[in-house]
């Protein structure tokens, strides 16, 4: 949704190979758009050592396949399933090395439980860090919204790629922009809570109360490579 959360996984991938370290980048074959590559908006791109399907054992193709490795860093995180956030944290014991995983906490719908893979995350990581983003007023940005041929959109499937035939974008925005979009689109199904959440309070406060979409990262704990653990742009 544009927080920069590849970026950060792309700079973490050269600060370990500066030093002579291998890595393992990984990405859900979910996420579609830019093939096998990690992209980001300005600029940098690295080619993944694999995509992985919902099926893939992880435990198993990077004990075997990647058991030299220092880190394994994963993109799009939130489409993990939570058996292989599991097998993510048997490396970390296993190989003692860290996993970092980055991702949205939060689905587009904002009403449900969001991703499982996310939610697994965030039950069991060892650190947690946000990577905060600002929407487009100004205010942090703490919602990943789906707009549909420039329409907000509430509701519809979980995962959806722009694939060329509708504009599909997703927009980090703030709670109040939110509301906003909604009142436009004309889609009333969260107006209950919107009177709740607006009544009587400010802005500023309600921006401050929700958390922001971020890495959940899931990493061992005798690591010696705190030095690439900030996430916070
Ligand atoms: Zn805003």
């Amino acid at each position: 949704m544009g927080c920069g959360k590849t970026m950060q996984l792309l700079q973490v991938a050269f600060n370990y190979e500066e030093r002579g370290h291998k890595v393992c980048v990984i990405k859900p074959k979910t996420d579609t758009k830019h093939g096998t590559k990690l992209y980001t908006r300005i600029g940098p791109e690295r080619e993944t050592d694999f995509c992985f399907d919902r099926n893939m054992d992880l435990y198993q193709t990077i004990t075997k396949k990647y058991k030299n490795v220092q880190c394994v860093l994963v993109d799009e995180a939130q489409f993990l399933t939570p058996k292989q956030v599991d097998e993510l944290m048997l490396i970390t014991i296993n190989l003692n090395i860290p996993v970092m995983c980055y991702g949205l906490r939060l689905n587009f719908r904002r009403e449900d439980g969001g991703f499982e893979g996310a939610t697994r995350l965030l039950q069991i990581a060892h650190e947690i860090e946000e990577i905060k983003t600002i929407c487009e007023c100004g205010h942090k940005a703490t919602l990943n919204c789906r707009f549909l041929n420039d329409k907000l959109v509430t509701d519809g499937p979980d995962i959806l790629i722009d694939d060329g035939k509708a504009k599909i974008e997703y927009r980090a925005l703030c709670p109040a922009c939110y509301e906003k979009y909604l009142l436009r689109t004309g889609d009333d199904s969260c107006g209950s809570r919107r009177v709740t959440l607006s009544k009587g309070v400010p802005h500023e406060s309600r921006v401050g109360e929700e958390k922001a979409a971020g890495p959940a990262k899931n990493k061992s704990a005798g690591s010696a490579q705190r030095s690439n653990n900030v996430h916070s742009n």
